[in-house]
């Protein structure tokens, strides 16, 4: 199971329902957070996902309203005696702001935080999922962000006994991608199939763009922002910003499972009207809430 917990659903400002951006995907004991808007901490014990077990960090850029959090988060850790190292990723040449939130006042933090630039297609990987990243369209560079769970091989266990495969043959055959029985060759695809993996992507902030839409097609569920309701759409180009309405075409060019909307201005008072807006483009679409929890 994923779950995905929406910490925080504003964008720019707070308001009293909905703290700042934040995103916190729990898969296989590990919590991979997005973005860390100012309080991330506070919204993560309210909403019961568990800091100590965060591995990775993803900042899509250095605003204010996506990385104020880490001051708080890397301290708490530190007071907690977290020893395991922090992976913290940021674009390229915007490293230097998260250095300042975790040196400000030479705090005493007793684990490894390694802050890493995002300049490889696929920025972290182990053996259940890799995280990649895609460029977005915003006033300083920022990065989308996929999650991506590794395709699962399933044998094919009739077909495997009728070629007198058994025991440890099966994983000598994984490791080597084929085994060699008398003369014959047998070939790991020739007994498997591949379940394809689920994807979540993560487009926050940016104008729509080519990118996101390349990345999300066929995803489980796209994370995009809607700053702004169409009527607004002028202010959303001005600002580098998407509108619903915008967010919901991205979705339905991509063939998505699912779209939340997130990243909304403090002005819209109702999110339904969000969420209406989008749903006559894109049918499965939710404007998110802070505590919203979408399990895949
Ligand atoms: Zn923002
Ligand atoms: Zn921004």
């Amino acid at each position: 199971m994923i779950k995905v917990t929406f910490l925080g659903t504003s964008g720019s400002t707070p308001t009293k329902q909905s703290n700042l951006p934040a995103i916190a995907i729990e898969y296989d004991g590990d919590v991979i957070l997005l973005d860390c808007g100012e309080g991330t901490q506070r919204q993560m014990m309210q909403f019961k996902v568990n800091i100590s077990k965060i591995k990775s960090i993803f900042l899509t850029h250095a605003h204010g309203d996506h990385i104020i959090g880490i001051a708080g988060l890397i301290r708490t850790l530190a007071l907690n005696k977290r020893s395991e190292p922090l992976l913290i990723f940021i674009p390229k040449g915007q490293e230097g702001a998260i250095e300042k939130l975790i040196n400000f006042d030479n705090a005493l933090i007793g684990y490894k935080i390694q802050i890493i630039p995002m300049d490889k297609n696929i920025l972290y990987r182990n053996e259940k999922y890799q995280i990649k990243q895609f460029k977005l369209s915003h006033t300083i560079p920022t990065c989308g962000i996929a999650f991506e769970e590794l395709p699962k091989r399933h044998f094919d266990k009739k077909k495997a006994q009728s070629l007198g495969i058994s025991g440890d043959m099966f994983s000598k055959l994984s490791r080597n991608g084929y085994i060699k029985i008398k003369t014959k060759k047998i070939l790991l695809s020739s007994i498997t199939t591949l379940e394809q993996g689920r994807r979540i992507i993560y487009a926050t902030d940016t104008r729509p763009c080519a990118s996101t839409q390349r990345a999300s097609i066929g995803a489980d569920l796209l994370i995009h922002e809607a700053t702004y309701m169409d009527a607004n759409k002028s202010m959303a180009q001005a600002r580098m910003h998407s509108t619903s309405l915008e967010a919901a075409n991205i979705a339905k060019k991509a063939k998505v499972n699912m779209l939340v909307l997130t990243h909304i201005s403090a002005r819209y008072h109702n999110r339904m009207e969000v969420e209406e807006e989008a749903s006559k483009v894109f049918k499965n679409t939710k404007a998110a809430n802070d505590g919203m929890q979408i399990t895949i």
